[in-house]
């Protein structure tokens, strides 16, 4: 799997590390008048929070398959040309289809009440007249296997996990049927994953694997969770009836949209920033990912307006498809393979309106010419070490550029998490950029009901949009590529 990477990484190394010392300086010097121009003007405006109200208020959620989805994004298209981008287009993306159907959970013992719940995006859904079994509470899945299949089997198990981190607790989502299916049980609850709740649960895509049994899964409140557990624990037998509608239908035609901020001396060249058109199937996607979309689009058209000619290309792509599968950002890289070496960085916002507190960077094995499946704990010690050199050149060039984002309070660097519409790109060796926002809101209302424009805060929007739009243009700017090493060949 291992390709010995080459030799040229040292010198080249030296080279950009030497370059990146002289370069903060220059790179205020530069473009600090612009910089400020780019953040006065992304306050004074109303555009950005105007638009994203109006893509929220006009179509609602935008689930892939549905035709909200394609109607909104052909009205991005043309806010695209309203904001003077050029060669706005449509790529055509087969998507996944998943529709919701009917659904409820009511608890049928040892009282009877109706449970707030959501299916989980991909599940299979139940028999027409549902399903009633008795529910087995767990915290973990090692507290689960420890019970055993005896205890599981014919049952409905409910993962009673608190929120740690995001990554943490979504293994329960995406994982938690396979395993439960594993030792016999008829379906698979959840508590959201969330960190707090006001009766709000949180769907997200769950997962199948082909040599196991495929079971319901659906999402409960937290509130819900642990009044199931507290009973459990005094000693009630529980019983819940689940129904659910769920269904996939065969994929359809959606659309990656891709509009340009045309570069002068080097259009070839291009800095990707964009986020994901589609969201869930409930709230209106504002945060998830309403909101990382109209950065973008609001990022380029500050810069057109501004009359700033970047020496590279910004291209703003709206992905579609993030939810349910990636097919946007998977069909994006086919699409554009032939010029992946003219990608010099990707930019994505995908984690909320919170606001931006620098950037998140990411520099992925395939940069040192190894395989794009490569993952860092398959490196051995050399190639870490030629990873690590490499990484530090983006960073410490990123590093030149983030004091221009100090008055935003927008200048930390740090490593991995750029994104996941970008990922493929990255996987495949272009830098990754990810706008790091705060989180701390975020994920209260991920994936719900309750993600709709009213949480919106207009000056954190604007900032974040001043955010963006700074460090594309720099980066489409600036004399140098991020990292101005020779584009690593197809293995
Ligand atoms: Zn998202």
């Amino acid at each position: 799997l291992l390709a010995a990477s080459s030799g040229w990484i040292t010198g080249l190394t030296a080279a950009s590390l030497a370059f990146a010392e002289s370069l903060p300086d220059e790179i205020r010097e530069a473009y600090a008048d612009d910089a400020a121009r780019i953040l006065g003007a992304a306050l004074l405006s109303d555009t950005a929070y105007e638009t994203l109200g109006e893509l929220c208020d006009r179509f609602g959620h935008r689930l892939s398959g549905t035709p909200q989805l394609e109607a909104c994004i052909d009205w991005s298209a043309q806010r695209m040309r309203d904001f003077g981008l050029v060669n706005v287009r449509k790529e055509e993306v087969m998507v996944p289809v998943w529709v919701r159907g009917e659904e409820s959970a009511t608890l049928t013992a040892p009282v009877h009440r109706p449970l707030s719940m959501l299916g989980l995006g991909r599940s299979v859904g139940t028999p027409p007249e549902g399903i009633e079994a008795e529910v087995v509470v767990v915290g973990s899945f090692h507290e689960m296997r420890s019970l055993g299949r005896e205890r599981i089997e014919g049952r409905i198990v409910l993962y009673d996990v608190p929120f740690t981190s995001y990554g943490e607790t979504v293994r329960y989502r995406g994982k938690g049927a396979i395993e439960a299916a594993k030792l016999g049980a008829l379906a698979a609850l959840i508590r959201s994953v969330g960190p707090v709740s006001l009766d709000t649960p949180h769907t997200g895509a769950m997962r199948y694997d082909d040599e196991v049994e495929k079971i319901p899964a659906a999402a409960v409140t937290i509130e819900n969770a642990t009044m199931m557990r507290r009973m459990q624990e005094r000693g009630d037998t529980l019983r819940v009836r689940l129904t659910m509608g769920a269904q996939t239908l065969d994929d359809a035609l959606s659309h990656n949209l891709v509009g340009e901020v045309l570069g002068s001396e080097r259009p070839e060249e291009i800095v990707v920033i964009g986020g994901h058109i589609d969201s869930w199937d409930v709230g209106d996607g504002a945060q998830d990912d309403g909101v990382g979309c109209v950065i973008s689009l609001d990022a380029a058209r500050l810069i057109h307006e501004l009359g700033l000619r970047p020496r590279r290309t910004i291209r703003v792509v709206l992905f579609t498809n993030e939810e349910s599968g990636m097919a946007g950002g998977k069909a994006y890289l086919e699409a554009h393979r032939h010029e992946l070496a003219h990608h010099v960085a990707a930019i994505e916002s995908d984690t909320g309106n919170g606001l931006a507190s620098g950037f998140r960077l990411d520099v992925r094995p395939r940069m040192i010419g190894l395989d794009p499946e490569t993952r860092d704990a398959d490196l051995a010690p050399p190639q870490k070490e030629e990873l690590e050199a490499v990484r530090g050149v983006a960073k410490t060039r990123l590093e030149t550029i983030s004091p221009l984002l100090r008055p935003l309070g927008a200048d930390m660097v740090l490593l991995a998490g750029s994104g996941v519409d970008i990922s493929p790109l990255v996987k495949e060796g272009v830098v990754g950029l990810g706008v790091h926002h705060d989180t701390s809101r975020y994920w209260d209302i991920h994936h719900t009901a309750a993600d709709t424009f009213d949480k919106i805060v207009k000056e954190d929007l604007d900032r974040n949009v001043a955010t963006m739009a700074i460090m594309a243009y720099v980066l489409a700017d600036m004399p140098g590529r991020i990292l101005d090493v020779e584009f690593p060949a197809t293995p």
